[in-house]
């Protein structure tokens, strides 16, 4: 039996009431075990709200320990100030920065370098899916960027299609079952029937209070990424409640 996980992804966002919400969030948590939480706030909120009873993310990191890279951020500097999860491979990465697969592998191992759950985001464009190549795509994303040493202990997949994020349209029930037994398919020809088995598939794009439900009582589906609906206390909970 898999746990559950519910991520929240707050992007470029500082919400002015963030200890509010995660208190909230915390007390809401509390004593149950059948759902897991993280919130992965923007580098400058982290050390504001690790230790208030509930799992702190980042949103990247780099691959690299230390040294001269102007701006970044390293894995173990997050696994110092009691970050648990980084979120790696995330479209709006990909597409800002113009980050690749390999890129996302040598973060997958600074991740699990520093002890770190990696949330390794892959998901198709609009146009993928329209030439019929998103199953490919995923699958490529997934053989590259998927470390030798992953484990379903030290990793989680989320499965993002990029049309779906922040736009309020999420992936059909049907579409996202789909994607999700090809991706444990894959994880199973790639790591193991075993580690397969064991693995978190999140989904991620416009999950919000409605669809919730729904999408989380997919099979394969075991959790969400949640951008958007991360911001309000109310929002998140009612998704968190859905599990
Ligand atoms: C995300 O940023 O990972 C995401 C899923 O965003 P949203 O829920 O807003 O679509």
């Amino acid at each position: 039996m898999r746990r559950k996980l519910i991520a929240g992804n707050w992007k470029m966002n500082a919400p002015r009431d963030a200890r509010t919400i995660v208190d909230a969030v915390a007390a809401e948590i509390l004593g149950r075990d059948h759902v897991g939480v993280v919130i992965c706030p923007p580098y400058p909120l982290i050390p504001l709200l690790v230790g208030r009873g509930v799992r702190i993310g980042a949103q990247n990191c780099h691959h690299e320990a230390s040294g001269a890279h102007t701006g970044d951020v390293s894995a173990e500097m997050l696994a110092a100030f009691g970050v648990t999860h980084v979120i790696v491979g995330h479209s709006e990465r990909r597409n800002d920065h113009l980050e690749t697969d390999l890129m996302t592998q040598a973060k997958v191992r600074a991740a699990h370098r520093a002890d770190i759950t990696a949330i390794l985001c892959v998901g198709e464009s609009a146009a993928d899916r329209e030439m019929e190549r998103a199953e490919e795509i995923v699958a490529a994303q997934l053989r590259t960027a998927l470390a030798a040493n992953t484990t379903s202990a030290n990793t989680i997949i989320a499965y993002e299609p990029v049309w779906a994020i922040g736009t309020g349209e999420a992936a059909t029930p049907d579409e996202i079952a789909d994607m999700h037994a090809m991706i444990r398919d894959e994880i199973a020809v790639a790591l193991g029937a075993s580690v397969s088995e064991k693995m978190r598939i999140l989904y991620g794009g416009s999950m919000n209070r409605s669809n919730a439900e729904e999408i989380l009582s997919i099979e394969d589906v075991d959790g969400g990424l949640v951008g958007g609906a991360s911001l309000s206390a109310d929002d998140f909970l009612a998704i968190v409640d859905a599990v």
